[in-house]
């Protein structure tokens, strides 16, 4: 996109250009769309401008999206909390999908070590990752082999973090919600599937209703 000198303008002609296309090939869409949302899929990804849900080739209504940089669920992260709670109690959503990718910026500045300010308690999380895979890190000589299993390792551990939250907790155990592992590489388009083995801990984070008092 240029740096226009009607940027507004050319913005506002692509999106009726847009409009008036997917008007044509979903008849019902806008209108459907204008009664509410029913999304199946909850897209967490990061904010990187070539790795977005675009990829998935759906339409608007089709996914609910968060995306921050590094694709990561903290567990103090207010805005990621709610956007999980509010797909899964009220949108109902079946799937989560947790997707990294590779020449991700914020793994390739949680590997190095130069100072980025505020953002460095973001990548903090990212930095946790790298500790707790340390032994497994530095025997992969090559940088961007390395980088990729970094990627790799961090959509595991966000995968892990979702599904310590109350409600996936729930709605897992409903047998109404998947959790899944993807990794888009930014050169050639393509989702590749993360194996993801089950979390050892995750038991210590499946909380009761009522467990008796506070002693
Ligand atoms: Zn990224």
């Amino acid at each position: 996109m240029s740096l226009s000198s009607d940027f507004i303008g050319e913005l506002l002609q692509r999106n009726h250009a847009w409009a008036d296309r997917t008007d044509k090939t979903n008849p019902d869409l806008f209108a459907r769309n204008a009664k509410g949302q029913s999304p199946q899929i909850l897209w967490i990804g990061c904010s990187d401008s070539r790795a977005g849900e675009g990829c998935l080739d759906l339409l608007p209504g089709d996914v609910f999206v968060h995306r921050n940089i590094a694709n990561l669920l903290p567990y103090n992260d207010l805005s990621s909390l709610s956007v999980v709670q509010f797909a899964v109690d009220v949108l109902k959503v079946k799937h989560i999908v947790i997707c990294g990718h590779y020449e991700c910026g914020g793994a390739i500045a949680s590997l190095g070590s130069k100072r980025l300010g505020l953002l460095d308690n973001w990548l903090r999380n990212l930095r946790d990752v790298r500790a707790k895979h340390k032994d497994e890190l530095e025997m992969i000589p090559d940088f961007h082999e390395r980088l990729n299993r970094f990627i790799e390792l961090n959509v595991i551990h966000q995968v892990h973090n979702v599904k310590k939250l109350v409600p996936v907790i729930d709605a897992i155990a409903e047998g109404r919600l998947q959790v899944h592992g993807l990794v888009y590489d930014v050169a050639n388009g393509r989702l590749k599937p993360i194996d993801v083995p089950d979390d050892p801990h995750v038991e210590h984070y499946h909380l009761a209703e009522d467990d008796g008092d506070l002693e």
